[in-house]
Formats: C-alpha cells, structure tokens, sequence
C-alpha cells in the first residue's frame, strides 16, 4: 500500500459499548473508504499507554488511558486517496462541541475523552498505528 493510500482508525470503546459500531462503518463505508484490515481487541492498559505515548505529559493521560483499555475497541486501517486528510475531516474536530454538522464526532461522541472514534494526524503516525494492531498478513490491500 502507498504512502497516501490508508490511514488506522479505532472506534472507541464507548462507541463500541453504545452499539454505535455498524452505523459509524456505515458512515466510513458512505465516504467512500474500503477496509483492507479490521479486528476487534481489547487494549491492556499498556498498550494504551504505547499508543498514545506521544501524550504522556498531558493532564488528560492518565484517564485517557484508562478509558482506552476499559472494553473492546474496533481496530481498522481504511484505504482511499489521501486517506489521512479525508477521514480526519470526516470524524471531525477532537471536541464534539467543536466538531463540524455531519462528522462522526459531531453525531457519536459523548465527551472530549469518550468522542467514539481515531484517525491517524499524518502518513507516518497511520503506518506506525497499522503496524501497532496488525501484522503485513492481516492487511488486505485490494
Ligand atoms: N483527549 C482528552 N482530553 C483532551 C484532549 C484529548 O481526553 O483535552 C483524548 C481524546 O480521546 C482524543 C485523544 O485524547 O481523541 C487524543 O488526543 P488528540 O489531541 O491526539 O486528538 P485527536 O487526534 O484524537 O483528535
Ligand atoms: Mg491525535
């Protein structure tokens, strides 16, 4: 897969919780992205803190984390043009508060911390996240 081609989503596990799965593949599917990986996993509160490593400074951290590793997230690396740009305008900004009408955030996230879904910030963040929840054998380019 290109550079450029696919970004990693996660859907959180409140969204996951709230049975909010299926109609936020919908609207991933509605945008015009196909799954070329997908399993569903439980982080341990290690691995939360790996992945999101990069904010182990923030005051949000420790309850960020927490959250993370408190049930099944849906893992996924999605493929379309310029994949990372396009799916974070689709998910919309961090806070739903401030997320724009028609994003995923904007009609599934409770909170700042519970707001129902990821998407990679850059090309390198979207292949080290793949590489973090799938092996090259689970990753079905098409
Ligand atoms: N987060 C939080 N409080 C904050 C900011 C962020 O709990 O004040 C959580 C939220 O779940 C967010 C994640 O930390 O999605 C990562 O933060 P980032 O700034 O990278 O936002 P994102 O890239 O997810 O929009
Ligand atoms: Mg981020």
């Amino acid at each position: 897969m290109k550079t450029g081609e696919f970004t990693f989503t996660m859907i959180k596990p409140t969204a996951v919780r709230l049975g909010k799965l299926v109609p936020i593949l919908h609207e991933i599917n509605l945008a015009g992205f196909n799954v070329v990986a997908m399993k569903m996993t439980r982080l341990s509160r290690l691995q939360a803190e790996k992945f999101y490593e990069i904010h182990n400074d923030k005051p949000f951290f420790e309850d960020l984390v927490s959250f993370m590793s408190s049930g099944p997230v849906l893992a996924a690396v999605l493929r379309k043009e310029n994949a990372v740009s396009e799916f974070r305008k689709l998910i919309g900004n961090t806070n739903p508060q401030n997320a724009e009408e028609g994003t995923i955030r904007k009609k599934f996230a409770i909170s700042v911390q519970e707001n129902a879904i990821h998407g990679s910030d850059s090309d390198e963040n979207a292949l080290k996240e793949s590489c973090f929840f799938f092996s090259q054998f689970e990753i079905f380019p098409h």
